[in-house]
């Protein structure tokens, strides 16, 4: 949109209040591109080391000689950083806050010290079982405290975890545990959610029933349900327990060690098993935490992922811990029992920061204010978004119900595969534009490149394919078992460069617009277009929930624009609405962008981390169904039927 949008500038008293104000960033900033081994090599100080590092970094992208090394001779131990070097000043803090699905259950406090024994008695279960340094452990559990203790179990022993989201099916999760060839799985009896009990047991059993290797399943006991136990190789976690002590002392690993593998939403194809190290992941999580989100002493830090996602594991788990706060862990769902929980939990525990997807925020948006007004959230000092670009309607609304005008929103754009934010603001130093992630945090060097040529546009305006020209701490190492599709699907087509597979739009500010996925980017009469403009334009739209544009083969245009439209509650649909919308895009953005199909559509497919999944509407689209590719992270297969059945395009 040619307007330029209001900016919304952090108050005087929160930038002198912030750990980076903006002469601070721009200072910093500088710092970090101008000599980047005297930055880290002075971050990385603040995580505690066994064996110091001398060297900061061995990192190359140029002319196809791709490695990546961060601090490659320290040793060090990610759960000790997490937990033991806190309990000299804040033992009695509470490290995790956990509040149960049902709000009538008790929330609980755990301590820095608790979580410390947790942790080492957890681990010396996991030796127990027979898992050494290297060893993979699948982690298939609800979001409760275990999931948190088991991550960090791992990690003091060196094992490396792969986290499955618990709403994965069994084949879903079969495939993620021959994947990486996984000695143990843990899990639990069943996962309440929504009010809803799965029975996560059975899914393990089922993933495992071809298993000819022994894999041995850890159950954690949340529900307390019936299961189907398997005698020889199941081991209930509190059973187990009690025939450990607490006393385990952390192994000592390289900076380069494995920490975990962790698979990505799979929006754009088949998910790819991501390997992050210990050290340098550590500290851009521990860093990214603190500066983006302004962490203080007393935060109660409130992130809302699933420990399944990239998010849960470096803003739920590494980041917050590995900076002694206070992270809020949360077993249920945004609307249960209703549509105004997270506010309501925001209330009760006096949450300070508050990061989540736009997708929440629209569900949210679309039941109304009256189950925001109840509560007091006059605690909360930042809002964070992260996972997909959040349309200026929803940003709003976040600016206005949420925060009251008065915090500063980060929209964070990162990836599974940079370990923690790349491009985002920091809350005290840079004024948010509704939509754009705005800047790059310490470190981080984005180009815009012109899709075809690959060449690097330098003006300050720019559109085109986002990379990144340098490598950063928190940077993936390879994808699991497959270097060669590490380097293929990263550095191959634009060389020198890490590709990031989305498009952006760089202003005159030389803020940042994520546009979409390259893929997404459709060309109307010689026009490139990214689709999250049309969509932000239908959203905008009072009658319209959620939209999802596609391109599709055109005779006239070269390709034309397919949108799929879900419509509020209780709007019909009707063709005058259909010419209604056309004639809005128009308005809104201009001739060029009027849709040439809309389909109503009553639910979109969305992963489970609630990303659109555009490569399935863009086959429907292109009148190609039987090409559907992988759908097993779908969150709801039944809706791809529907929109199949009632596609526009027969032609
Ligand atoms: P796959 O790589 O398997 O297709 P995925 O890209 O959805 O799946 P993730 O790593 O979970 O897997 O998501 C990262 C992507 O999410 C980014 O590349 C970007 O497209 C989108 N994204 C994340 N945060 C933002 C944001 N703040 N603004 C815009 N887009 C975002
Ligand atoms: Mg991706």
């Amino acid at each position: 949109m040619n307007v330029t949008p209001k900016t919304h500038p952090p108050s005087p008293e929160f930038a002198a209040n912030s750990h980076a104000d903006r002469p601070r960033y721009d200072e910093m900033y500088r710092r970090s591109i101008d000599d980047p081994e005297g930055f880290w090599g002075e971050a990385g100080r603040e995580l505690d080391w066994i064996r110091p590092y001398t060297k900061v970094s061995e990192s190359r992208f140029d002319q196809g000689d791709v490695s990546i090394e961060w601090f490659g001779d320290g040793t060090l131990n990610v759960a000790a950083n997490c937990v033991d070097r806190h309990l000299a000043d804040r033992a009695d803090q509470t490290a995790i806050l956990w509040e149960p699905d049902d709000p009538s259950e008790e929330a609980l406090h755990i301590t820095y010290r608790e979580l410390h024994g947790r942790v080492c008695r957890f681990a010396n279960v996991l030796k127990r079982l027979g898992v050494e340094r290297g060893d993979r452990v699948v982690i298939y559990l609800p979001m409760i405290p275990e999931a948190a203790v088991a991550m960090l179990a791992c990690a003091r022993i060196g094992a490396i975890h792969s986290i499955v989201f618990a709403g994965f099916s069994a084949d879903a999760l079969g495939a993620r545990i021959n994947g990486c060839d996984a000695k143990v799985v843990i899990t639990a009896d069943g996962a309440p959610r929504g009010g809803r009990v799965t029975n996560l047991k059975d899914n393990v059993n089922k993933a495992l029933l071809h298993d000819t290797d022994d894999v041995k399943c850890l159950i954690v006991r949340r529900t307390g349900q019936q299961i189907a136990f398997r005698p020889q190789s199941d081991y209930w976690l509190h059973e187990e327990e009690a025939q450990v002590s607490d006393d385990c002392p952390p192994e000592e690993m390289s900076a380069e060690d494995p920490l975990f593998i962790l698979y990505t939403s799979g929006s754009t194809g088949q998910p790819k098993g991501v390997v992050h190290t210990t050290g340098g992941y550590l500290l851009y999580a521990a860093m990214t935490h603190r500066y983006v989100f302004d962490h203080h002493d007393g935060d109660i830090f409130w992130c809302t992922a699933d420990v399944g996602w990239v998010t849960g594991h470096s803003y739920i788990v590494y980041g917050p811990l590995a900076n002694g706060a206070t992270t809020v862990m949360f077993e249920g769902v945004p609307t249960y029992p209703d549509a105004g929980r997270f506010w309501a939990v925001c209330d009760k525990h006096q949450v300070t920061q508050f990061y989540t997807a736009p997708t929440a925020l629209r569900a949210l948006m679309g039941q109304g204010d009256s189950f925001v007004e109840p509560y007091d959230l006059s605690s909360i000092r930042v809002l964070g978004t992260v996972g997909e670009p959040i349309n200026p309607e929803a940003w709003n609304w976040y600016d206005r119900q949420i925060g009251k005008g008065r915090c500063p929103i980060v929209d964070t754009w990162w990836q599974t595969e940079t370990g923690g934010h790349l491009l985002t603001p920091l809350p005290g130093a840079i004024p948010t534009k509704p939509g754009s992630a705005t800047l790059p945090f310490f470190g981080i060097r984005p180009v815009v490149l012109e899709p075809e040529s690959g060449k690097r546009i330098d003006t300050t305006e720019a559109e085109g394919v986002l990379c990144i020209e340098a490598s950063w701490p928190g940077q993936m190492r390879t994808v699991w078992g497959d270097h060669k599709r590490f380097m293929d699907t990263y550095f191959q087509q634009y060389p020198g460069y890490y590709f990031t597979g989305d498009g952006c739009r760089r202003d005159e500010d030389g803020y940042y617009w994520i546009t979409g996925r390259v893929d997404d980017v459709i060309n109307v009469s010689g026009h490139r277009m990214g689709t999250a403009e049309v969509e932000s334009a239908l959203v905008a739209h009072e009658k319209v929930a959620e939209a999802a544009v596609v391109g599709f083969p055109h005779d006239v245009k070269g390709q034309g624009i397919y949108a799929y439209v879900t419509l509020m509650n209780d709007v019909e649909p009707t063709e005058d609405l259909r010419r209604e919308l056309e004639r809005w895009v128009r308005s809104e953005i201009g001739p060029i962008a009027k849709p040439d199909l809309i389909q109503w559509a009553p639910g979109l497919p969305k992963t489970r981390s609630g990303k659109i999944m555009r490569r399935i509407l863009r086959k429907i689209a292109e009148n190609d169904p039987d090409s559907l590719g992988d759908t097993s992270t779908l969150a709801d297969p039944s809706v791809v039927d529907d929109l199949v059945e009632n596609r526009m395009n027969r032609g």
